[in-house]
């Protein structure tokens, strides 16, 4: 009877695995362990959350005003490193020319940068109730500009700290003005008033320091700039060089660097997660629990760690019935958003996040063939209809970079991946027509 029941279950795992994931990953059968739950038991503090998603400290560049500078100097720079930041928009009052490149921001905010509120006119935040008004008015502007930008972060203009009513209506987290780190293990004293290093033209060894020490206590911290231009056109401006100086500093000392939103949203959950209980069920455990605050992002991704005192070593992590893959240092990384976690006995033996999906779909952009939905380290080898080789390698980051230029490129490519850990391969095509 066991054994049936057992089957079934393989089955429809096989099921939902086969689709995702390639034909060779292999499904062990569910070990029950029945004597680790026991049904109705709480247990406290099973999950934890890796700080600052693995890295040793966390920065958040932020940008204001939506400056003239910003999309031709500041975001080719950003891009070049991969790093992502936060631009908070105001459409007058500050020099700035949102509405005439509104097109390159919305690219921008769909590469991953943040479009966020620091209001229409960039006028200082009256106290409550009149505060309301003018943040969900921006608020409302930013939504609408498109689906991917959320505005449910916010930076008090001219740093006047005001209104926090108004201001928490919309947002889960408001920038102010100052110096100060925040620790992970500790909850900022203000969620809506959260400090930004304001730099100008000769402090940036001070944001390098404010760096450095992000590192060393393991915490958060914000910075400020106005334009990113040669020469900086105000005492809260600074070049491009010394921008990169400041960015150079963040990546030598491995921070997480991350949008406002997105770091404030993962330090926020925490708290709740990692004060998550389970609970005991036949087979396993549940675990739910509640957002802090209503305004917080549609999805917040977080690796956590389970417990093998709790859970044992031997277990299949499931959202909304979906399997989780374990991450290849066995975290998991889940949606917080979904408040809920349903832990199972007994292992699919999915290897980790290094197989390749059975179905690739690349996509060709400037920089080369992108290989969306790949992780992990794969073998590549990309040819022409003639049989030509264009690349033959390992690609760690998901793009094939290729001899030419896109647009240079005409006709059929055949590509040729090869899993290094499991030597499962995929074959896929991409038709280059311009
Ligand atoms: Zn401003």
């Amino acid at each position: 009877m066991h054994g049936k029941r057992i089957s079934i279950e393989q089955v429809l795992v096989r099921l939902v695995l086969g689709h995702l994931f390639s034909p060779s990953v292999t499904i062990t059968p569910w070990r029950l362990l029945a004597t680790l739950a026991v049904p109705g038991l709480l247990l406290a503090g099973p999950v934890t959350t890796v700080p600052w998603n693995g890295h040793t400290g966390a920065v958040s560049f932020t940008y204001d005003d939506a400056r003239p500078s910003q999309i031709p100097k500041l975001i080719p720079q950003l891009d070049s490193m991969k790093l992502k930041a936060t631009f908070f928009i105001s459409l007058t009052g500050t020099s700035g020319d949102f509405e005439k490149k509104k097109a390159d921001w919305i690219l921008a905010a769909k590469n991953g940068h943040e479009l966020a509120n620091h209001t229409r006119n960039h006028v200082p935040v009256p106290t409550d109730p009149a505060a309301a008004a003018i943040i969900s008015d921006m608020a409302t502007y930013l939504r609408a500009v498109d689906t991917i930008v959320q505005s449910v972060t916010f930076a008090y203009p001219g740093c006047g700290v005001n209104g926090k009513s108004g201001v928490g209506a919309e947002n889960f987290v408001a920038r102010g003005c100052g110096q100060d780190n925040y620790a992970w293990a500790s909850q900022p004293p203000d969620w809506l008033t959260i400090s930004g290093l304001l730099l100008n033209p000769s402090n940036v060894s001070s944001a390098v320091t404010l760096l450095n020490s992000a590192k060393s206590g393991n915490s958060w911290v914000v910075t400020v700039v106005h334009d990113v231009d040669n020469p900086a056109p105000d005492q809260y401006s600074i070049t491009p060089a010394d921008n990169k100086k400041m960015l150079d500093a963040a990546v030598s000392n491995a921070l997480w660097v991350e949008t406002f939103q997105n770091v404030a949203a993962y330090y926020r959950a925490h708290f709740v997660m990692d004060a998550a209980t389970a609970t005991a069920n036949t087979g396993g455990w549940n675990l739910t629990w509640t957002s802090p605050n209503p305004k917080l992002p549609k999805r917040i991704p977080l690796r956590i760690k389970l417990a093998a005192a709790t859970f044992g070593n031997s277990i299949t992590v499931q959202q909304s019935g979906v399997t989780l893959p374990p991450e290849s240092d066995g975290t998991y990384i889940i949606d917080f958003m979904k408040l809920s976690l349903s832990v199972r006995q007994g292992t699919v033996g999915i290897a980790s996040r290094t197989v390749l999906p059975s179905r690739i779909n690349p996509r060709l952009t400037k920089t080369g063939l992108d290989l969306d939905g790949v992780f992990g380290p794969v073998e590549v080898l990309v040819t022409d209809v003639r049989g030509a080789r264009l690349f033959q390698g390992v690609v760690s980051n998901r793009i094939v970079p290729l001899p030419l230029p896109s647009e240079d490129l005409q006709g059929l490519l055949f590509l040729t991946l090869r899993d290094r850990n499991t030597g499962a391969t995929v074959r896929t095509r991409v038709n280059a027509t311009h």
